[in-house]
């Protein structure tokens, strides 16, 4: 499962591997399947990302 983070009025969904984050679920799973299989970043996927500010 990828976390959801709500940020303002969005919600973010972040990869639990390596806590990216998504404005769509869809890349934020398809990050966390990737990454639980690979020990790297896959950077077709992390261009679909969002920054995850605190
Ligand atoms: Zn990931």
């Amino acid at each position: 499962m990828v976390k959801e983070l709500k940020k303002n009025d969005k919600t973010l969904y972040v990869c639990e591997e390596c806590g990216f984050g998504y404005e769509e679920k869809e890349w934020a799973e398809k990050c966390q399947r990737w990454c639980q299989r690979h020990p790297s970043c896959n950077l077709e996927i992390i261009q679909h990302g969002a920054p995850v500010e605190e």
